[in-house]
């Protein structure tokens, strides 16, 4: 008989509180009965499965940590686990979800008013509210906490933004677009609740992308855009606030990548114990054992990592060279498991029916959202020598 298929070599998951484990299960299920036999197909279409999302919030898997607002307020290491369990079968779906727990109702759970987070965060917990965040422009990237150009101008009560965004996933078709731009009054960037009928604001769905092929990308057009200081987050006064967003979201993004490179793994393992060559199985092979060990190895220091990264998060000890740490590892192991997986399966390993090419191409695109590995290195460089090296 041969051994279960488990990427979870160290047995992590048992450590949970039988209530986390469960919920991981039941996300894993999730995944592998509704979104494992589609995922190929849509990624193919760069169409999103719209279906999919009353099961997903039927989950209450969405604002997981957050307290109030009809929020589950769990674990960091739950919500954790829950963007690992998404990612094993599919990263755009991940994404998606991370873009509208994370990114989105983040903002806002940290940086908006009360009235704001009543206006938004139950709709958006139950996922009939969509969001999306729109800090990236096509010319400021990495640059963003000193670059941006996107500028908001007060006058009385009102807001005029202008500018453009790109990259901005869900923003094809997100209800409410949380939009960070410059304070032309203080050169500050403040952060903005765009409403999707807002006149001058216009969305083209990005084509032709070769990784995260579902998730709906958005380049965004702010033309005269008229805010309302209500709809301004009242709690950004500066970029630091929007780092206080992305420091909690990228942490979840090295689970992400966790999920990614442990799909491709137990796939390609799966592989290799039915395809024979040579009249044998090539998991008989000492070759093709040695590149499983080396994924395993990878995978296994990941998700080692990521456990103790949430358990820093739960202490209230998070910082940002802890997430920008976590993010810088496992995007750049998780491509070298994916290569890996990819390996072992020759020719089919870049067919998208094996279940392996998908996790190849996404990889790539974990590797740079976020903040690419030199931004994220520069962070944990400043904070280890106490010498900024950013331009
Ligand atoms: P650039 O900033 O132009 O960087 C190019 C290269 O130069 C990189 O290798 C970078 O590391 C390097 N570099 C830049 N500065 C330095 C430096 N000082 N020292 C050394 N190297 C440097 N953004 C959003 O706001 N919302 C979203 O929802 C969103 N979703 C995304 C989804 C996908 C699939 C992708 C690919 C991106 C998404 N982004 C989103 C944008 C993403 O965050 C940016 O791509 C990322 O921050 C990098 O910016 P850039 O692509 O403009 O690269």
């Amino acid at each position: 008989q041969q051994p279960a298929i488990n990427g979870d070599f160290y047995d992590l998951g048992t450590d949970l509180l039988p209530a986390d484990r469960a919920l991981q299960l039941k996300v894993r299920a999730f995944m592998e009965k509704e979104i494992q036999p589609i995922a190929n197909h849509y990624w193919n279409k760069a169409a999103f499965p719209f279906e999919i999302i009353p099961k997903l919030a039927e989950l209450n898997i969405c604002g997981v940590t957050y307290e109030g607002y009809g929020c589950p307020h769990r674990s960091f290491i739950m919500e954790g686990i829950i963007a690992m369990e998404i990612a094993r079968v599919d990263a755009s779906i991940a994404t998606f979800f991370g873009v509208q727990s994370g990114l989105a109702m983040g903002s806002i759970y940290l940086l908006g008013s009360d009235a704001q987070k009543q206006e938004w965060l139950p709709g958006m917990q139950q996922l009939k509210t969509i969001g999306a965040f729109g800090l990236t422009e096509p010319e400021v990237g990495s640059g963003a906490a000193g670059g941006l150009t996107t500028t908001a101008t007060r006058h009385g009560d009102t807001w005029t933004l202008n500018g453009q965004k790109k990259w901005i996933g869900n923003a094809t078709f997100a209800d409410v677009l949380v939009i960070w731009a410059r304070d032309t009054a203080d050169n500050q960037v403040k952060g903005f609740l765009l409403r999707k009928d807002t006149p001058g604001l216009h969305v083209a769905k990005m084509e032709d992308k070769m990784a995260l092929r579902i998730v709906q990308n958005g380049l965004i057009t702010l033309q005269d855009c008229q805010v309302s200081e209500l709809d301004r987050l009242q709690h950004a006064n500066s970029f630091k606030d929007t780092a206080k967003v992305l420091r909690m979201t990228r942490a979840g993004v090295a689970w992400q990548a966790v999920g990614c490179a442990r799909g491709a793994y137990e796939n390609a393992l799966a592989y290799t114990m039915q395809r024979k060559q040579f009249g044998k199985p090539i998991a008989s092979f000492q070759l093709i054992q040695n590149h499983l060990v080396e994924m395993l190895s990878n995978l296994t220091a990941m998700q080692t990592l990521v456990f103790r990264l949430s358990a820093l998060q739960d202490a209230g000890r998070l910082e940002d060279e802890h997430a920008s740490l976590a993010k810088v590892f496992c995007s750049m192991r998780t491509r070298d498991v994916v290569r890996g997986a990819r390996e072992v399966m020759g020719g089919n390993g870049i067919l998208l029916e094996y279940n392996v090419a998908r996790f190849v191409a996404d990889a790539e695109a974990i590797y740079s959202y976020e903040g690419t590995k030199e931004i994220n290195s520069l962070i944990v460089g400043r904070a280890i020598t106490g010498h900024s090296a950013f331009v």
